[in-house]
């Protein structure tokens, strides 16, 4: 029997791969997504395609899996969309695990390392607890993600529903929006520097994450998604690589060969200081560790921007 899979957030950058990946392996596959953070269509023609917020979203369809990845991750972005941040990552994922619990099926939720906060303990295991601000400009994504969390593990414990968290680090690669209050600091960087731009790096650039090719990513996502004995699981996929981010600037530079000189631009409020996965529950639980060195995913980010631009 063909097995049948929800992306919400499907057209988005993460969900996109997740569904094409899907479609390879002969799933029959339905994407929710209402475009709020596209610039275009990624929704392959073999997906069905609902243009829908998620908290609206409602569907007797039986699924096998149901992946929850509608979000707005950009920084700029979501300050600016708190309400819709929120209710995404709240009413939404409340929407899809209805779903899931009346399916049966496995729900895969996409968290992200903006539970962790402003965190002490670096790489950060997944059994931290955070440092995260419940008031401040970052809470609606990180407390959405964090009530997400706390739903999943409640739809669990109180229904027996078969759930798995991720918890994305900083992936990049190509798809990835460049533009205006979307472009995260890769593809900002990278198409500053190919437009021959200053690169803006906030704060003094010793603040730091760990970056996670988008091809890695998608390998450990599917096997926790597939791989059967994973329920209420929760794990980093993301990079033990530490590199501050005036470090990741000067590296965009030697791999274009750009000749952009780096500006220093004011602090982002609230803007976590460090930022690096233990992976040590995805290498045991998925076998896995990322292959793709950040000199190559930048490599073949930039190719993609030159094409795409
Ligand atoms: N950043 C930067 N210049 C930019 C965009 C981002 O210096 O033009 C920094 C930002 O301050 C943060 C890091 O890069 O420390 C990662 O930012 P991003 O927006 O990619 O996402 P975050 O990891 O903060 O959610």
């Amino acid at each position: 029997m063909v097995e049948r899979l929800l992306v919400t957030g499907g057209n988005g950058f993460l969900g996109s791969y997740l569904v094409e990946k899907a479609l390879n392996q002969g799933f029959e596959v339905v994407v929710v997504d209402d475009l709020s953070t596209s610039s275009c269509i990624n929704v392959p023609k073999d997906a069905k395609f609902v243009r829908c917020k998620v908290e609206e979203f409602s569907d007797d369809t039986r699924y096998d899996f149901v992946a929850h990845f509608a979000a707005r991750p950009s920084p700029e972005d979501y300050m600016k969309h708190p309400v819709e941040t929120m209710l995404s990552n709240s009413l939404g994922t409340l929407r899809t695990l209805e779903i899931a619990k009346r399916s049966n099926a496995v729900y895969l939720y996409a968290s992200s390392s903006e539970v962790y906060g402003d965190a002490s303990v670096i790489p950060t295991p997944e059994d931290y607890f955070g440092y995260v601000n419940p008031v401040g400009v970052r809470s609606c994504y990180d407390e959405g993600k964090r009530f997400s969390e706390a739903l999943c593990m409640a739809y669990h414990r109180q229904f027996g529903l078969d759930v798995r968290i991720e918890r994305p680090f900083n992936v990049y690669g190509p798809r990835m929006r460049a533009d205006g209050v979307y472009g995260r600091v890769i593809p900002r960087f990278l198409s500053q520097a190919l437009a021959g731009k200053e690169l803006t790096v906030h704060g003094d650039g010793n603040q730091t994450r760990s970056f996670l090719f988008v091809h890695d990513w998608l390998e450990a996502t599917w096997t926790l998604l597939t791989k059967p004995g994973l329920s209420a699981q929760v794990v980093n996929i993301g990079s033990p690589n530490e590199v501050k981010i005036l470090e990741l600037a000067k590296l965009v530079i030697k791999v274009t060969k750009s000749s952009s000189k780096i500006v220093f631009l004011p602090p982002r409020p609230e803007d976590p200081r460090r930022r690096a996965a233990d992976i040590t529950r995805a290498r045991s639980l998925l076998s896995w560790e990322p292959r793709t060195s950040l000199e190559e995913g930048l490599k073949t980010t930039a190719e993609w921007l030159s094409r795409a631009s």
